[in-house]
């Protein structure tokens, strides 16, 4: 993609053509001075939330109290998996809202292992969130037999490469589990190829789809996909620690057994049978009563996304990292900085690393200037990488170019050496 111009008449030219833009007013911006650039970790608060969760909260459990499970609420799982399933491309009963990213990975990893019970190989890979690594580590002791967990090196850090792939999968692998697009550089895999080389070789793959829902396309069903887990208070915007999705193809569900049984896995959890029958569809794979204060935030804010489309989503959030790296190129690739992700953007998420080794202060100083300084929030994410998210619904092309220029002011001015390297708890 070629732009002609750093100016920032540019990003005012193509903000007026974005045909998404009316969705920025889909959100609360509490500063309009604020650039938001880390909407890959927490999506910003939908308005249509605030009205809903106020409904939810006076209306449905202060009025109803216990009848509101029967008003419906006893089916947010399942209903909330069939709008989740529109953006990932799969079949409304196969996705379930339940539980945490890890706590989903950890279940369905254990069933696809012990459905395999004559291999012992897990494949991952070195850009995989350490979660999920840990997750892995975690079953290969739990399980103490010959488990191993190896793991697909990248040669630049940034990418792995296919012939690194077919390589790591052989005949003792069981699973693949991979994360999609990986969440410090925006890597993002050929799910279709991997899936398939893992099938051929008889293992089962199971993806985290953290970084890619609602970020870019996903088809789960023309992959072929065994399993997959996704986070919701990234791209979803469904609010901090708001509960994950899993995924099981419809095939799959009966023949796998999930591995921690509780009474919203059974059958009928209301008969109180002191044997366990397991549910015959997808909320087997549940546990225990559902967190609905966190889960209810995710219907609106899920609207907003089906609203707009993935495909629109897509195309904007790659003229988008395109337009900031051309800028980066322009402006910050002199002053030292590298780029951490991917240039094509056929293998590129919807966010972008920069790396410098001043990063974690350079980060700093983004957050904190006092103003008439512009601020920005982007993340760190050792050793140097600061990772500028693009979410399509609200970013525009001019804070991109705002963020930007801020990071050259603070390089060039050397205003970074004023702030701490001391981390904090969170970056
Ligand atoms: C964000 C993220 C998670 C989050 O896991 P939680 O259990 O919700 O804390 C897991 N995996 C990946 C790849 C992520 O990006």
């Amino acid at each position: 993609m070629n732009f002609e111009t750093t100016d920032i008449s540019l990003a005012h030219d193509l903000d007026a053509q974005d045909e998404l833009a009316s969705f920025r007013d889909e959100f609360v911006i509490a500063d309009p001075n604020l650039i938001y650039l880390d909407g890959n970790s927490l999506g910003r608060l939908p308005k249509r939330t605030v009205e809903f969760m106020r409904n939810a909260i006076e209306a449905e459990w202060g009025k109803r109290l216990i009848r509101v499970w029967n008003d419906g609420w006893i089916n947010t799982p399942t209903e909330l998996g069939a709008k989740i399933a529109d953006l990932v491309g799969a079949q409304a009963d196969e996705i379930l809202v339940t539980e945490a990213t890890s706590i989903n990975l950890f279940k369905l990893a254990l069933a696809a292992l012990q459905a395999r019970p004559n291999r012992t190989w897990i494949v991952s890979d070195v850009l995989n969130f350490p979660s999920d690594l840990y997750i892995l580590q975690g079953i290969v002791k739990l399980l103490g037999k010959n488990h191993h967990l190896s793991l697909i090196p990248s040669e630049d850090g940034i990418t792995i490469s296919p012939e690194a792939v077919e390589a790591a999968i052989e005949e003792q692998t069981a699973l693949v589990c991979l994360t999609h697009v990986t969440f410090k550089s925006a890597f993002m895999y050929d799910m279709a190829r991997v899936t398939e080389l893992a099938h051929a070789a008889g293992a089962l793959t199971l993806w985290d789809l953290s970084h890619s829902v609602g970020a870019v396309p996903v088809d789960l069903n023309s992959c072929n996909v065994d399993l997959a887990v996704g986070c919701t208070y990234k791209y979803l915007n469904g609010g901090p620690g708001s509960p994950a999705f899993l995924y099981v193809r419809r095939d799959l569900q009966k023949q796998l057994s999930q591995p921690m049984w509780g009474w919203f896995s059974a059958k009928d959890p209301f008969s109180f049978e002191l044997d366990f029958t397991p549910a015959s569809d997808i909320s087997r794979y549940r546990v225990g009563t559902a967190p609905m204060l966190s889960m209810k935030a995710l219907e609106p804010s899920i609207d907003i996304l089906l609203e707009a489309g993935m495909n629109r989503l897509r195309d904007k959030s790659v003229r988008q990292t395109e337009y900031l790296i051309f800028l980066a190129d322009q402006w910050l690739i002199p002053l030292g900085f590298t780029l951490g992700s991917p240039r094509q953007p056929e293998i590129r998420g919807s966010h972008v690393s920069l790396r410098h080794p001043e990063s974690y202060r350079i980060n700093r100083a983004l957050i904190e200037s006092p103003p008439p300084a512009t601020r920005v929030i982007p993340d760190f994410r050792a050793p140097d990488n600061i990772r500028l998210g693009i979410t399509p619904l609200y970013t525009t092309f001019a804070e991109i170019h705002q963020a930007l220029d801020r990071m050259r002011t603070i390089v060039e001015g050397k205003i970074y050496e004023a702030y701490s390297d001391e981390r904090l708890k969170v970056t």
